[in-house]
């Protein structure tokens, strides 16, 4: 499931892509993945001779802004946008087809999802943007982590502090990777209610969390970034998905627990 580093990837990729280009052709399937409402014949007539004037990412969400209106792309659980040359056929599980022409360039862009529980919106020009979007809590990346406004919303929740990490409103982005890592490298229980966290431990959180991403992100070699469906020899995780392995902090076998249904890892002995 993509969190925060490979939407960042997403974005980084989309921008050269559809930077500055002018959608020339629109193809969109009906459905869940464009919004309570919306007909796959609306988003065509909205977005055909548009122009990508930016590409931008908040959290879990891309933003395409237009030179009229905006589009906001979720990648849910499996959603992936493919670049393809314009006569190629259909990709599997294509929903959004995007020919565009960027400079003397033109190349068609895919936004396919198997399971279909992505998001692709069109606002247009003056109108809101989606909830999901405005409620965001700050993003990590553009915004930083503030730990004395982080201590503050945490000290009113009562929930898992695990589960604290995976509400969008309260920071945009993490997903189940970057919160298991960022609380092991702060040395917290994923299981502590969120409020009996002290400022100096929501200060390592902070930084926890500012080092996975990063650490994360420095993995982006422009090819792939490797999220880890199973436990394997190429998981560069700290911990994540390596349940049963020794902790690298004191080799104590790594447990794992459900959090706010969640399956969690986490050392028993190095986070309390
Ligand atoms: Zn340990």
């Amino acid at each position: 499931v993509p969190e925060l580093p490979e939407v960042e990837h997403a974005r980084r990729v989309l921008g050269e892509w559809l930077g500055a280009a002018t959608l020339e052709g629109v193809a969109a399937r009906g459905g869940r993945l464009l919004g309570p409402g919306a007909s796959a014949g609306g988003v065509v007539r909205a977005l055909s001779g548009r122009r990508v004037c930016a590409v931008e990412r908040r959290g879990k969400w891309l933003r395409l802004g237009l030179d009229r209106g905006a589009v906001f792309s979720h990648l849910g659980m499996t959603g992936k946008w493919v670049v393809a040359a314009l006569d190629d056929a259909a990709l599997p599980h294509e929903r959004v087809r995007l020919d565009v022409r960027q400079g003397r360039r033109r190349r068609s862009v895919r936004y396919t999802d198997p399971r279909g529980f992505g998001r692709f919106l069109v606002v247009g020009e003056g109108e809101p943007p989606p909830t999901a979007w405005s409620t965001l809590g700050p993003d990590p990346l553009l915004d930083g982590v503030d730990a004395p406004a982080l201590h503050g919303e945490l000290a009113s929740r009562r929930q898992a502090v695990k589960a604290a990490l995976l509400d969008q409103t309260l920071l945009a982005g993490l997903g189940n990777i970057q919160a298991t890592e960022a609380l092991y490298h702060a040395r917290i229980d994923p299981r502590r209610p969120a409020r009996t966290l002290s400022r100096a431990e929501v200060a390592r959180l902070a930084r926890g969390i500012g080092r996975t991403l990063a650490d994360t992100l420095l993995r982006d070699d422009g090819a792939t970034i490797t999220y880890v469906a199973e436990a394997g020899a190429s998981n560069p995780f700290a911990i994540y998905g390596h349940q049963g392995e020794p902790c690298p902090g004191c080799a104590r076998p790594l447990q794992k627990v459900v959090v706010a249904g969640r399956g969690t890892v986490f050392c028993a002995r190095c986070q309390r």
